[in-house]
């Protein structure tokens, strides 16, 4: 992993949260989807920025599945919604795939299967919400449930009209359980869904995404943003936000989601969990298992390990901080500068003491071995040997 800190926040002039998220008032009517808000440069220094971003996402990703694997109860729902040709496909496919797959669970809602119809419309989206530990991405959700069902009238308006408290509520429920719950709107131009869909036309190995119904939801296309536009003044609450993206260039939707991902992890702060045994009993009781050469190597090794280990985990923070700051109106200050390297000489000097603790106590263990190699001077330094190798 290198994370390059020096990227900073790229060209991101404001927090994209705060210039995406529906606030009082808004009209969809009104909004570019062409526009790159808070973006400022092209296409090209947006893929550098995501893919710097990717590595902190995947390390914030990591201590959260950590967490999530001891005990905690915190996850991450991520809901994505739009039209047909909006580009949900590739948000998932892009920004999800800078993560370890096993963290993410990935659902798609289409039309209602027998058994889902049986139920009521939150069931399935229950069974799939994300386990403690998890990222959930949501293709589709249950807004359909106040979109497409609102638009072709499949239930009667008092019983959709209903639904958006009822999912405000539902929302409210899952936070409480310690979900964290984002979601975007996908938010196309007209003009450019046709060029989409005639790309679909054209290109065969493009068909398989093509459905005659697409065409059949165009001709609403005024229907649905009405429906949206009730999704966004009705459910869009500080605790489930919604986040309306301009999808006509998809580098920009999904650079925003990206950053948007990140800010909203670096929020929830995930931590390493602490273990619940002793690291020196359990590297005792490893060493017993391990050859004499093995633990020597091991002891040889040690220094390299635990100094990378250190030296990631500061460029770490150090990347997370700077990330943290976007969109912050006044500058650092040096004062918060000096304050941020004396804190990290601290970490430093503990991982250091660690360190050689660990040392002492590998050396003690070789040296009770009866085939130990003959001592090395105390400070000699494990540098130079190919690591793992003999
Ligand atoms: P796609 O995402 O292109 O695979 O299409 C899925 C289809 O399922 C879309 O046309 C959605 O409108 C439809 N759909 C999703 N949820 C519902 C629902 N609750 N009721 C009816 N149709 C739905
Ligand atoms: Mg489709």
């Amino acid at each position: 992993m290198s994370l390059d800190h020096r990227h900073g926040n790229g060209d991101w002039t404001d927090d994209p949260r705060d210039l995406l998220r529906v606030g009082e008032g808004f009209d969809l009517a009104a909004f570019d989807r062409s526009a790159t808000p808070g973006w400022g440069s092209g296409k090209t220094e947006a893929r550098d920025h995501m893919t710097a971003r990717g590595e902190l996402m995947s390390e914030l990703q990591e201590r959260l599945f950590a967490e999530g694997r001891n005990g905690g109860s915190r996850s991450l729902l991520v809901v994505v919604q739009g039209l047909d040709t909006a580009g949900k496909g590739g948000v998932t496919r892009h920004v999800m795939s800078m993560v370890d797959p096993q963290g993410v669970a990935l659902r798609s809602f289409g039309v209602p299967s027998a058994e889902e119809r049986r139920h009521h419309y939150l069931w399935r989206i229950r069974r799939a919400l994300p386990r403690p530990g998890l990222i959930g991405v949501f293709d589709r959700s249950h807004y359909e449930d106040v979109l497409v069902v609102r638009v072709d009238e499949l239930v009667e308006r008092d019983v959709w009209e209903k639904r958006y408290d009822e999912i405000n509520r539902f929302e409210k429920s899952l936070i409480d359980a310690g979900t964290t719950v984002i979601k975007f709107a996908l938010m196309v131009g007209y003009e450019e869904q046709g060029l989409r869909l005639m790309e679909r036309l054209d290109r065969r190995d493009k068909h398989w995404k093509f459905s005659t119904n697409d065409l059949v939801t165009r001709s609403k296309w005024q229907a649905y943003q009405e429906a949206y536009q009730a999704v966004f003044s009705r459910t869009s609450t500080d605790a489930a936000p919604w986040y309306v993206l301009p999808a006509d260039r998809k580098w920009y939707a999904r650079l925003a989601i990206t950053e948007i991902v990140v800010q909203t992890l670096l929020d929830m702060d995930p931590q390493w969990p602490r273990p619940r045994w002793r690291e020196a009993t359990q590297r005792t009781r490893l060493a017993a298992t391990m050859s004499t050469a093995s633990l020597a190597e091991s002891l040889a090794d040690t220094e390299e390990v635990v100094k990378g280990a250190i030296a990631e985990n500061l460029q770490f923070e150090e990347a997370a901080a700077v990330a943290a700051s976007l969109g912050d109106d006044d500058p650092v200050t040096k004062a918060e500068r000096e304050a941020a390297r004396v804190a990290a000489q601290a970490v430093r000097a503990e991982g250091i003491a660690r360190l050689e603790a660990m040392r002492e106590q590998k050396a003690e263990l070789l040296d009770a071995r009866e085939d130990a190699p003959a001592k090395p001077s105390k400070k000699k330094k494990g540098k130079g040997k190919g690591k793992g190798k003999k």
